[in-house]
């Protein structure tokens, strides 16, 4: 194995330091946290295993719970988004931080075992792999409860309590509705945009721009493409979510009919192999790829490869492909989540939310620490209390329902 990330000379990365310090600015759910259970040390003796993509906002969830007695350690949910200056930055805050930039393979696989050497009570993870491991390695005897922050991990979760398999409690943070409807639409909707502007510097007003998946994160980014001007085109499977798209003014079509007419193609489906060889031999000259679902294996990359006369880089985070049929298509990040491997991830309001509902969740796993090995929704009340925090920090006011309101709302007879 070689050895961890620690880099020592910390003034050669200041800039690390200034992103966390910027995001903590806009961050009040979570500060008002930190302040509230600090005086506790509520997670004092505790060991909490993460595996997150590691850029300032994630940075500032794992200080946050070494500040509340933890002892962290850290390694990113994929190879290509941990931003070194911000790991850097952190090796000052938490007690160990295993995770470099554009690991390999092989790296990726031991920085995760390094966080199972540390025998976690509790682990946070994104996508399961880290869960995933640790049952592998028959070496989950010390952990008392994991969370989940994304739509694949949750299923993979499941997948593993059908199979009884799971061996520990997890909270599925994806699922509260603080997470969902801000994180996978809005925060994808903004970020994947953001991450394809700045990858391809192209104007996208006027453009094609089919989007398979209408699920929470293909809506996030349907909306804000459309309001940029551009021609939005929706593939599905599932009818409801296909008429859905209908409804809200988009074009539905099939993926081999849309693959002929896009000129950016985005998967949002969590699924495999969603564009494939069939679809890449139609495209038009120059179109762009790009994936917001989990892995790498929506944009069939493995066939791309395999079927392409030459492939280059064309540009940081582009790799151009050239077809039998001459016609060059473009793939960003490499096929993986190219708001985060290309981008800085969803804006720093938005993962207040998120990782207020993980620290509330990872807090509530600690009290609990006896339940069963199951996957869990998010209590209720955590959801509340993390809207409203942020209600309360942007100063906007809900009504109440009176007293007679919800008697009304509980008879049948009129
Ligand atoms: P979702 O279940 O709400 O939506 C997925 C949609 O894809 C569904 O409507 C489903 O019918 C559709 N679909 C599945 N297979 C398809 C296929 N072959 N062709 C067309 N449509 C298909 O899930 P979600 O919350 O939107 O998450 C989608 C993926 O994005 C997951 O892998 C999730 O982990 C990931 N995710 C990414 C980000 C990010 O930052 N990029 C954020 C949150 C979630
Ligand atoms: N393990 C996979 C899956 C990631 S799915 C991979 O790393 O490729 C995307 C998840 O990343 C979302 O649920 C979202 O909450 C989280 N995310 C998005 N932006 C982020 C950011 N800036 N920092 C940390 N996590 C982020």
């Amino acid at each position: 194995m070689n050895e961890p990330h620690q880099i020592k000379d910390f003034s050669l990365y200041p800039e690390g330091e200034k992103k966390m310090q910027w995001a903590w600015m806009r961050m009040p759910v979570l500060r008002r946290l930190l302040e509230e259970h600090c005086k506790s040390k509520a997670l004092r003796g505790v060991r909490v295993g993460i595996c997150l993509h590691l850029e300032a906002k994630t940075a500032l969830l794992a200080s946050t719970l070494e500040e509340l007695g933890a002892e962290v350690s850290i390694t990113s949910s994929n190879p290509l988004t941990t931003q070194d200056d911000v790991a850097a930055a952190l090796t000052k805050r938490v007690s160990h931080v295993y995770s470099w930039y554009n690991e390999t393979v092989e790296e990726y696989n031991e920085n995760l075992q390094r966080i199972v050497d540390q025998r976690p009570n509790i682990i946070v993870d994104d996508g399961g792999d880290l869960g995933a491991l640790l049952h592998q390695k028959n070496m989950t005897e010390t952990v008392i409860g994991g969370t989940e922050e994304t739509t694949t991990g949750v299923l993979r979760y499941r997948a593993m309590q059908k199979d009884n398999t799971l061996k520990f409690p997890v909270i599925a943070v994806n699922n509260a509705k603080s997470k969902r409807i801000f994180d996978n639409k809005y925060g994808s909707g903004q970020s994947v945009v953001d991450a394809i502007l700045r990858t391809t510097n192209m104007l996208v007003a006027g453009k094609n721009v089919v989007i398979i998946g209408y699920g929470w994160v293909g809506r996030g980014i349907a909306q804000r493409f459309r309001g940029l001007g551009s021609k939005v085109i929706i593939s599905e499977v599932d009818p409801f979510s296909a008429f859905e798209a209908h409804l809200d003014g988009l074009d539905v079509m099939r993926v081999k009919d849309a693959a002929k007419v896009g000129d950016i193609f985005i998967t949002a489906t969590g699924n495999y192999r969603v564009l494939t060889r069939e679809h890449f031999l139609v495209m038009k000259d120059g179109a762009i790829l790009a994936n917001a679902g989990h892995f790498d294996v929506e944009v069939d990359v493995n066939t791309l490869k395999d079927m392409a006369k030459a492939c280059r880089n064309v540009r940081k985070n582009v790799d151009e492909y050239v077809l039998p049929n001459d016609k060059k298509l473009y793939l960003l990040a490499e096929g993986r989540l190219v708001n985060i491997a290309a981008g800085d991830g969803h804006p720093i309001e938005i993962m207040d939310l998120s990782f207020a509902t993980q620290l509330l969740s990872i807090l509530y796993l600690n009290e609990k620490r006896s339940l069963e090995p199951k996957v869990y929704d998010v209590p209720e009340e955590v959801d509340k209390e993390v809207i409203f925090g942020k209600l309360k920090s942007e100063a906007i006011q809900v009504d109440e329902l009176s007293d007679e309101q919800k008697e009304y709302l509980t008879k049948w007879k009129i």
